[in-house]
């Protein structure tokens, strides 16, 4: 390693040690700051390690290409499958209405995907309301039996269930 370091140049020993200064301080200081920051520190300290392979295997021009392209293919394939799961998360969330039993049920999601506010519905999609026997859609006069607060935690668990097993369709 020593000798390897006496054949580089100066300047390039003063580069790389301004990089290894700069995001060693970057570092100490991205304590509580943002993202941005943090892939700044990321891209930096990548860049010293890139310098240190270089001036420590004096690779070739070629390696450096390749390498590169690796490293391209990489984020590629992250970026992707960050993208498939981003749109797992947003697919899941347009779920708000199904069948449950004899029940058309509707809800919505909290910040932590919790299912809140759910609640029968009539078939015709209008909300319902309680009367003596049970409840009735003032739209289209159809009655359903209540839907009571066991009915509605049976309900939430089954829809969990069927949201793990990826067994749900988002009505349009
Ligand atoms: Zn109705």
């Amino acid at each position: 390693m020593k000798k390897i370091l006496k054949n580089v140049s100066p300047r390039i020993k003063f580069i790389a040690a301004m990089v290894g200064f700069v995001s060693s301080i970057i570092t100490i200081i991205n304590f509580g700051i943002e993202n941005f920051i943090k892939i700044i520190k990321n891209v930096l300290i990548g860049v010293l390690h890139f310098i240190l392979l270089i001036l420590t295997f004096k690779v070739s021009i070629w390696v450096i290409v390749v390498l590169i392209i690796i490293l391209f293919f990489v984020l590629w394939i992250v970026y992707k499958v960050k993208d498939l799961s981003n749109s797992y998360e947003v697919d899941f969330l347009n779920y708000k209405t199904d069948m449950y039993k004899n029940w058309k049920i509707t809800w919505n999601y909290d910040n932590a995907y919790k299912i809140i506010n759910m609640r029968a519905i009539c078939v015709c999609g209008c909300e319902l309301f309680d009367n003596y026997y049970g409840e009735e859609c003032p739209n289209c006069g159809q009655t359903y039996s209540y839907f009571n607060a066991k009915d509605i935690d049976a309900a939430k668990k089954v829809i969990y269930y069927r949201i793990k097993q990826g067994d749900y369709k988002i009505e349009q």
